[in-house]
Formats: C-alpha cells, sequence, structure tokens
C-alpha cells in the first residue's frame, strides 16, 4: 500500500500530525518504535505550561494525544525507521527487520534522547547511581543524597522533583547562570534541600560497587561531592542517525526546517524536537505536528 504520509515517531509532534492527517483525510500510519509510547513527555513529573492541562503529569498528557490521535482513527505500526530512499514519486522507509513501507511523503518525528556527560565512570556507572531519568529511578534514592548535573529546564525540573524523595540534593551547573525558565529557578532557589554548586563542572564520577559521588572542578580546584546518586540532565541529542545523507542536518545532528517543516528533501517533513528550533516544548511540538501535515497537504 503506497501511504499518503508516514510519520515517524509518536511523541507529542507526531501524535498532533496524526490528528491533522486525519482531519485532512490523509492515508497516513505512525511508525512507532516504542509500543503505545508517547515520546519522552512520558518521562516529565509535571508539566505547567501546556494551556488546558495545568498541574498534569507528563505521562497523563501523552496519553489524551494518543486517545486523541485513536479516536480519530490513527494507526500505530510497530518498527523502528533505519533508512529512508527517494524514488519516482515517494518514498521507501526502511525498517530495522528488514522490510519496507512506501509512501509520498513522510513526517519525521523521532525526537531526542539524552546527552552524555562523557567522563570518567559515567558509564560504569550508569543504572548503578547514574541516571538520565530522575522520574523513572528518583524511588530508588528516598532519603539519600543526589546530585544533579545541568542548567536547563530538565536539570531544574529534575532537582525540584528529587527534592521530594532524597534528603539532600546537589544541583551542579557548569555555569553560575541558569538555562531553565524562571520560574523553575525561583521554585529551585527557594527549596530548602537543594544547594546549588555552579560554575562547577564534572570530571569524575565514583564509586565502588554503585556511586558515592562526584568529583567537579571549581575554580580551578578539584573537589568531591558525597552523593549516592548522579542525574545527568545536561541536554539532549537528536534522533538523526536514520536520515543522515537524506537530508540536511546542522551542526548539532538537528534536521534543518523552519516552521513549515520543509526539509532539504522533496517530500520529506520534520516536525519536533528533532528540527532545528528555539524552543523546544510541548507547545512548540505540537504546532510542528499541525503546520508538518498543511506543508504535507500543499505538497500532495
Ligand atoms: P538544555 O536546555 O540544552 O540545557 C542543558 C544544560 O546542561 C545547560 O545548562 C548546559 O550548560 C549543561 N551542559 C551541557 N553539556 C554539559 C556538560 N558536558 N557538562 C556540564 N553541563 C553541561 O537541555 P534540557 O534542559 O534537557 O532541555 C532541552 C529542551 O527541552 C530545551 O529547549 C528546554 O526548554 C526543553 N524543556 C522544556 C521543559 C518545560 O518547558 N517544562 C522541560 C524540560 C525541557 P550551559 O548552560 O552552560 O550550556
Amino acid at each position: 500500500m503506497m501511504y499518503d504520509t508516514l510519520i515517524i515517531g509518536s511523541g507529542m509532534a507526531g501524535l498532533s500530525a496524526a490528528i491533522y492527517a486525519s482531519r485532512a483525510r490523509l492515508r497516513f500510519a505512525v511508525v512507532e518504535k516504542e509500543y503505545m509510547g508517547t515520546g519522552q513527555i512520558a518521562y516529565t513529573e509535571r508539566v505547567d505550561n501546556y494551556p488546558g492541562y495545568y498541574g498534569t503529569d507528563g505521562f497523563s498528557l501523552g496519553e489524551k494525544f494518543r486517545e486523541h490521535a485513536e479516536i480519530l482513527g490513527a494507526v500505530f505500526i510497530d518498527g523502528e525507521a533505519v533508512g529512508f530512499q527517494r524514488y519516482d514519486n515517494g518514498w521507501k522507509v526502511m525498517l530495522a527487520d528488514g522490510s519496507f513501507l512506501e509512501t509520498r511523503t513522510v513526517i519525521y518525528a523521532a525526537g531526542t534522547y539524552p546527552k552524555t556527560l562523557d567522563i570518567a565512570g559515567e558509564k560504569e556507572f550508569s543504572g548503578r547511581g547514574v541516571s538520565y531519568c530522575a522520574l523513572c529511578d528518583g524511588a530508588f534514592f528516598a532519603d539519600k543524597t543526589v546530585a544533579v548535573i545541568g542548567g536547563g529546564d530538565t536539570a531544574l525540573e529534575d532537582a525540584l522533583y528529587l527534592s521530594n524523595q532524597a534528603e539532600k540534593v546537589y544541583l551542579i551547573h557548569r555555569r553560575s547562570q541558569f538555562r531553565a525558565n524562571k520560574t523553575l529557578q525561583e521554585k529551585a532557589f527557594a527549596c530548602k534541600n537543594i544547594e546549588l554548586v555552579l560554575d562547577a563542572v564534572p570530571v569524575e564520577i565514583m564509586g565502588t560497587e554503585n556511586v558515592t559521588g562526584i568529583k567537579i572542578k571549581q575554580n580551578g580546584t578539584e573537589k568531591a561531592i558525597n552523593a549516592e546518586g548522579v542525574f545527568v540532565a545536561v541536554g539532549t541529542i537528536p534522533h538523526t542517525e536514520a536520515v543522515k545523507g537524506t537530508v540536511s542536518l546542522d551542526s548539532g545532528g538537528y534536521i534543518i526546517a523552519g516552521e513549515d517543516c520543509k526539509t532539504s528533501a522533496k517530500g520529506f517533513f520534520a516536525a519536533g524536537d528533532v528540527r532545528t528550533k528555539k524552543v523546544r516544548q510541548v507547545i512548540t511540538a505540537a504546532a510542528d505536528g499541525a503546520n508538518a501535515v498543511i506543508s504535507v497537504s500543499e505538497y500532495l
């Protein structure tokens, strides 16, 4: 079967695209790597900035998006898209199991995944005290001391979430200015069991069986901070391995595309966190899903 469009990814952008594609009466399906997935939003404890859903948790918001897409008839295909081949009037989407799907256009909404620090001890202690998901692993650190690394929205959200479970949270940031939004900063600064460690660059994660602490370099001096958990929240990397050579990427690996989601390749659109953009939030991912479908409809 030849689809009008295949949506790659079932995060906020992909699900929003599915809602718009069904209303545009396109022949489409959503290809998803994770069965019944909703993308990275599922790992966010609280979402206070998506209009109409104040105070929701990310998992529930993701489920709402999915339910909405399903009510409108979205079809999901389990599979990981690993490559794309352009031919006469469309695209072949290669899947990891060796099969392929055919479509006239692609909406690539594969999102991002957490970046690593790449310091000594990080890999070794991953899963033994080093975590990239506060929501998933926070409960293991009840009444313990943890460190969160980073200065963006994720790091501050993680620090606040962990402050409810851990006895103490060190928030370690390599500069003295935070990237995170002001509301999060105010909350974190006011939190009694969050201690800021600023201008501090992580050097090594220490441990024996499990993590025992983190070594940082601050004002030219190395020092150790004791902690049983280290939560790394230092940004994201786009899932663009599968599209290298197919579309133009920027130096950070994001797909170069504007608000219309058009990429350098004909009939290939990029939506959500995976494309070049300034603001990566649920609302901008959802907007991309809509814009991508409008661009697809115009193209078709
Ligand atoms: P981010 O905004 O890119 O922030 C990454 C942080 O990690 C920065 O503070 C950066 O320091 C630091 N960092 C990067 N590499 C490092 C290294 N090697 N060692 C030490 N520190 C390092 O990433 P994010 O917080 O994951 O957010 C990603 C996107 O999702 C953003 O657009 C964000 O707004 C969005 N987001 C939104 C929400 C929300 O609205 N509720 C929640 C989560 C995420 P520098 O500041 O010095 O560069």
